[in-house]
């Protein structure tokens, strides 16, 4: 017997209406890229993005197109998502910090027939414009008097002309819930980028998700400054779960240093906000050097890559402010677990529930987790056992854009993350690597995430990184390079004496090497098949 209800697609376009409608007055503020600050409220976010749907008709783009951007986080983009995916086009954000290479390939893979960007992109926009045969349109986002005067096909469109020269008069077309809404292209750092093609199912659904208390608890009186970028897996929901809620949304623009960050979170009342583990390195440092702090910050979101021990304790003993730890993937929308403490968890001492928030969380509901052996057979929930993290659900991804590497679900629909992880018996997720990045030593794994955290708690580290390096003996040994902080010296005695008490003791790394720089990819997470290439002759010195 089928329910008797009303039955909604459930589009991404729902989200802008239900914020202009309940909510319309609440602002929108950015940092803008041609200077100052721009204030606006959701009702005019709707009114220009459907200005900007019609403008796209007008340059005759068709339902399924691919609507690329290049663009920081600010009310431009967000208009361009809401326009884009709105109209039954594929909204596909770019990540400016790949290289020329990648985006060529994944603009060609995804065939984007319109490229909307930040006036910062401009050199690079040029640089990229010949090799982009399926582009027929490249438009600034910007006001005339800042449009680039750089070389491309067709020239440079103006985005607020183009704005203006439309009535905003505009219906939100209803169409299949499973159709494409946005596209997010893995940033390929084994083999080609992949895209993910969310659904506005998916999206709908996981930002249900995010929103809920447990996860990141977004309402009507957040007012949260995303500085995910809205090009790094969807800024996390955020730019979804906060018109669904209708709070105050607050944008960084292209400035991402840890003084404008503070000033914008003081002067907007920012109460919640989300980012990598580095943008809260260097916010905690600048904390630390002026001696002050962050207004009415109340809950910081960190993922990406984990969050070491002492950022979380530093957030919450010393600025009295909430961390939720979270896992996630562009493949998975990317929300899988988030670590909200459990009342078990809340009942123990302080120091079981900061080991608890060290870890990536629990499951959000909507997310299906197991951890399996070499077997395939699912491993026990002990803390213990390493295995392969797997996932399945509603926002997990089916199969990439094209079919790009065949079939990725296995016969019961799992999707293997690629992680490898421990789940403890309350049923938080520990990661402890990348499946390509695990060292085996002696036939054992060794995680070196947990290596890294533990050099953390040196006050002199700045950032450390653990690969496997090998050894005749044990295979591979555990290598821990560091970069110190500014004016500040250890040795490799002091630092392994912080690591040693933390981690069993046949992982304490056998050397540990000072360097100055460390190689990040475009999403801020540490190359380790890099590092691997430029210590792979390294020689063991400690012992
Ligand atoms: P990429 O940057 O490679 O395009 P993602 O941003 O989707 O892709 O990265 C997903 C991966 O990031 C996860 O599979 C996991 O390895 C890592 N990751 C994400 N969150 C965490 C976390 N809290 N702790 C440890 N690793 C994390």
């Amino acid at each position: 017997m089928l329910g008797q209800m009303q039955n909604w697609p459930l589009l991404v376009s729902r989200f802008l209406s239900h914020a202009s409608a309940a909510h319309g007055h609440r602002e929108i503020v950015t940092k803008l890229v041609e200077g100052g600050t721009h204030r606006c409220t959701w009702h005019d976010i709707e009114r220009r993005s459907k200005q900007l749907a019609q403008a796209l008709n007008r340059l005759g783009c068709k339902p399924g197109d691919r609507i690329a951007t290049l663009a920081w986080n600010g009310h431009r983009h967000l208009e361009v998502w809401y326009g884009t995916s709105g109209s039954e086009r594929v909204c596909h954000t770019l990540n400016p910090r790949l290289f020329v290479d990648q985006l060529i390939y994944i603009i060609n893979h995804a065939e984007d027939s319109v490229l909307l960007f930040d006036t910062t992109f401009a050199p690079l926009v040029e640089k990229l414009s010949p090799h982009l045969p399926t582009v027929k349109h490249y438009i600034a986002l910007c006001p005339r008097a800042h449009v680039p005067d750089i070389k491309v096909p067709g020239g440079v469109l103006c985005y607020e002309d183009m704005i203006a020269a439309e009535n905003g008069d505009y219906t939100w077309p209803s169409f299949d819930e499973n159709t494409a809404s946005s596209l997010c292209y893995t940033s390929g750092t084994t083999g080609n980028p992949k895209g993910v093609l969310y659904s506005h199912r998916s999206t709908v659904l996981h930002t249900y998700g995010a929103c809920m208390a447990d996860t990141m608890g977004m309402t009507a009186s957040s007012v949260i400054l995303p500085v995910v970028p809205m090009f790094h897996a969807n800024a996390w929901a955020i730019p979804y779960g906060a018109a669904a809620v209708g709070c105050k949304l607050v944008f960084n623009g292209p400035h991402f240093d840890a003084a404008t960050l503070q000033q914008l979170i003081i002067d907007e009342g920012v109460t919640f906000t989300a980012a990598v583990p580095t943008v809260w390195l260097a916010m905690l440092q600048h904390l630390e050097a002026t001696g002050t702090g962050l207004g009415n910050l109340q809950t910081v979101t960190i993922g990406g890559s984990a969050a070491p021990r002492i950022m979380i304790d530093t957030f919450q003993t010393k600025y009295g402010i909430k961390v939720g730890h979270a896992w996630g993937m562009t493949e998975t929308s990317p929300l899988g677990t988030i670590g909200t403490l459990t009342p078990e968890i809340l009942a123990m001492n302080k120091e079981v529930q900061l080991d608890a928030q060290c870890k990536q969380g629990r499951r959000i509901f909507g997310v299906d987790l197991k951890i399996t052996g070499p077997d395939g057979k699912a491993l026990p929930h002990d803390g213990i056992a390493f295995g392969n993290l797997k996932v399945r659900g509603p926002w997990v991804v089916a199969r990439y854009f094209k079919g790009e590497g065949g079939d990725i679900l296995d016969a019961e629909g799992w999707f293997d993350s690629g992680d490898v992880a421990t789940m403890d018996p309350h049923g938080f997720l520990h990661i402890t690597d990348r499946a390509k990045d695990v060292i085996k030593s002696g036939g054992e794994w060794i995680s070196s995430i947990d290596i890294e955290n533990a050099a953390l708690a040196h006050p002199a580290v700045q950032e450390a990184a653990v690969i496997g390096v090998v050894h005749p003996k044990w295979d591979e040994r555990p290598l821990l390079i560091i970069i110190l902080k500014a004016g500040m010296s250890a040795t490799k005695q002091n630092i392994l004496d912080v690591v040693a008490p933390q981690v069993a003791k046949w992982w304490l790394p056998d050397d540990v090497a000072f360097v100055d720089e460390l190689p990040h990819g475009a999403t801020g997470k540490l190359n380790k098949m890099e590092l691997r290439k430029q210590f792979a002759n390294h020689v063991l010195s400690v012992s």
